[in-house]
């Protein structure tokens, strides 16, 4: 734990070093604070401040576990900002590592720079608008609530009720800061978020609004914590409206920690959707404007909602026909010319004629709001003005809903831009089972959107425990090409962990037939449950198993559930939210918590309670996914090369990236999957951080 720092001292002695570098503030925290010396941090230190003073834009840090990567980035770039005046985005990959900035990393080096410079740095933390409270909102539900004069308060006033309270006590009004809620309170929040549609925040004032406060905040700090998804959507694609969060002064430098997944935030951000669930919301959005308007209205026509029911017939002619094509599947790529014509075509004309008049009755209400303004009502006096000016909010939404369908029609359904029509600039498409059938659409290329991104910034620096799939060039030049890094040109580091991997890690291999991953082995599934089953009996501490699919982990869950010894405790991902699971999992200290997707990343239990780690098979990306046979199409007869063997690469270090979290933990990392110890061994082993032993099932021990 670091000690508290002394401002007087540190601050002659920093004035009286001349190369004012980060380099000396970090030597302070070691000398003068305790912090622990990392050779690794001070080398990533040294790349990040090359690249923010020097001629690069780009750096690229892939630092091991335990650099201590969050100061080693976050010193030269306060430095930065406190010498020249400038401003910076840290953008990291989830909500709870922005919070970990927020509440620890950021707060540490911020008294450090006081301590040494005297000189103090702003930081703030900001998230998307759905998760700030409007307290406007919130007072007129309430007041409709109170005007209705329920006796039995339904769960929804008594929400709001709680959410007034909250504030009253000092609440801070952000999502994230509110207890565990269920899904279900989730709707009547955004239905007063600052993201609604009758949140009418250009020129609203409130002072007590947590939205304003955090925009003023992060406009006024040097410093903003933002997450992924915001740094790529709100900044990138909206990048003109949303500068304004910043303030006056633009900020110059971006840095991109857990970057391994940045790329794929940038992807999804493209992503468009047509369903027949998405078809109603533009009819209820119409009708919800009329119930509102505040003048006798032109009603919906009976034609209007005739339109929509032959629209909505024809989408589940096309749910029927996608029902078949998915088969068993959940998913399965789209291509050109699949769906068959007569469904497609009547689809296309009655969607076109539907949305036409949605599109003529928006301008009719439009119209009518205007002819509003030369009337003999007090607009003010009468709170029409307000309501006036909510509709045409949601006239506008409705108006983007519109055109997104279309677009989300041409590109998903008619597959319009297909990348075997428009080459890599196309898009992936594909129909999912996912409450309700869905055909969904994204770009194959984020390179375009991450180029804009990069176009805000002077300086750009990503890093994180995985970035490379190799250590060879060509695993760098991977990355740097798949960034979209102009021209490949970038100061690159590799940073090694500080870990004893010898002394703390022990790998095997399990070398079983009755393991091999086969579709014609039917054996395999209840050996893998009886290999964890085995491993689990073996070992005191907690074990995590990381499977490659719902599959193998209903089938792991299901036998360890039946044979579990009762000292041991089983969580299953699914069960509760990662955190929470997580949580659980690190309390009880010999649990076994089974996850797959997710839970190979962002997974941090240091100590006893993670001492076993069993991956079930080498994570190859699967050959059905839409985007990997786009990948794969594009790589031609390189698909191995350059997207199995670096996808599966970075997924393995990933997972086998959680069991040794600090200097002091031992583990033993089990890869049940025998072709580990034969044709796949070169690639296991340039994962792995120490050289595995072959071992048949049940010797592991
Ligand atoms: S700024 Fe927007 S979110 Fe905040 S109180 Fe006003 S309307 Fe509500």
């Amino acid at each position: 734990m670091p000690k508290e720092v002394n401002p007087r001292a540190a601050s002659s002695a920093y004035q009286a070093d001349l190369t004012l570098k980060s380099e000396y503030v970090l030597e302070y925290a070691e000398k003068e604070l305790g912090l622990r010396r990392r050779p690794g941090q001070r080398e990533m230190i040294k790349t990040v401040s090359a690249v923010i003073e020097g001629e690069e834009k780009f750096g690229i840090i892939e630092a091991g576990t335990g650099t201590g990567k969050t100061y080693a980035y976050l010193i030269p770039v306060c430095h930065h900002c406190l010498t020249e005046g400038k401003r910076a985005v840290v953008s990291t990959g989830t909500k709870a590592l922005q919070q970990q900035l927020i509440d620890k990393d950021l707060p540490f080096v911020t008294r450090l720079f006081a301590a040494v410079t005297g000189q103090c740095l702003r930081f703030a933390l900001l998230y998307g608008r759905a998760n700030y409270l409007c307290p406007r909102l919130l007072n007129e539900e309430l007041d409709k609530q109170e005007a209705t004069l329920q006796l039995v308060k339904d769960h929804e006033t008594e929400f709001y009720l709680d959410l007034a309270e909250w504030l009253g006590e000092g609440g801070s009004g952000v999502w994230e800061d509110l207890p565990s809620i269920s899904d279900k309170k989730r709707r009547y929040w955004l239905k007063i978020c600052a993201d609604s549609e009758d949140a009418l925040c250009a020129g609203c004032e409130e002072p007590e609004c947590p939205w304003l406060k955090a925009r003023r905040r992060a406009a006024s700090a040097q410093i903003v914590v933002v997450n992924h998804w915001l740094a790529a959507a709100d900044l990138a694609l909206f990048s003109e409206a949303d500068l304004r969060l910043f303030g006056e002064v633009k900020p110059a430098v971006l840095v991109v920690d857990e970057a391994h997944h940045f790329r794929e935030v940038v992807k999804m951000t493209g992503q468009m959707v047509f369903s027949q669930s998405y078809l109603g919301l533009i009819l209820q959005g119409l009708e919800q404007v009329e119930k509102r308007m505040p003048v006798p209205t032109k009603h919906i026509t009976g034609e209007t909602r005739q339109a929509w029911d032959l629209a909505s017939q024809a989408v589940y002619e096309l749910e029927d026909w996608a029902g078949t094509f998915l088969g068993s599947n959940a998913i399965k790529p789209l291509k050109p010319g699949l769906v068959p014509s007569n469904i497609m075509n009547k689809l296309q004309a009655r969607l076109q004629t539907f949305l036409q008049m949605v599109q003529e009755r928006v301008e009719g209400f439009r119209q009518e709001l205007d002819s509003l303004d030369s009337g003999q009502v007090d607009f003010e006096e009468s709170g029409i003005n307000e309501e006036k000016l909510k509709i045409l909010n949601r006239l506008d939404r409705l108006a983007e809903k519109i055109e997104n369908i279309a677009s989300a029609f041409e590109r998903g359904v008619r597959t319009s831009n297909h990348y075997l029509v428009s080459g890599s600039s196309g898009d992936v498409c594909c129909v999912e089972r996912s409450q309700g059938i869905r055909f969904v659409s994204w770009p194959f290329d984020p390179v375009p959107a991450l180029q804009a991104l990069y176009e805000l910034y002077d300086k750009v620096v990503f890093t994180s425990a995985t970035l490379f799939p190799s250590a060879s060039p060509a695993g760098v030049e991977w990355f740097l090409k798949r960034s979209g890094i102009p021209g490949l040109k970038a100061k690159i580091a590799r940073v090694s962990s500080p870990f004893d991997y010898e002394r703390q890690m022990k790998a095997f291999i399990l070398t079983d037939g009755a393991l091999m991953p086969d579709p014609t082995n039917p054996r395999r599934l209840e050996a893998l449950g009886q290999a964890v089953l085995k491993a689990v009996e073996a070992t005191e501490g907690g074990v995590l198993v990381l499977c490659t699919s719902y599959t193998e982990l209903r089938a792991v869950a299901a036998h360890l559930a039946q044979h579990l010894p009762k000292t041991r405790c089983l969580f299953v991902q699914g069960e509760a939210g990662k955190s929470e699971l997580l949580q659980q999992f690190r309390d009880h200290g010999q649990a076994v918590l089974v996850g797959v997707a997710s839970f190979w990343q962002g997974v941090d239990v240091p100590g006893d309670a993670l001492r076993t780690l069993i991956i079930a098979r080498i994570p190859f990306p699967v050959p059905d996914d839409p985007d990997v046979q786009a990948e794969c199409y594009f790589a031609r007869h390189r698909w191995w090369q350059e997207v199995f063997v670096p996808q599966a690469s970075l997924a393995m270090k990933q997972g086998i990236g959680r069991l040794i979290r600090t200097e002091s933990d031992t583990g033993m990392v089990i890869i049940a999957d025998p072709r580990a110890a034969r044709r796949h061994r070169q690639l296991v082993e340039a994962c792995l951080p120490v050289t595995p032993s072959a071992v048949a099932l049940f010797d592991a021990d």
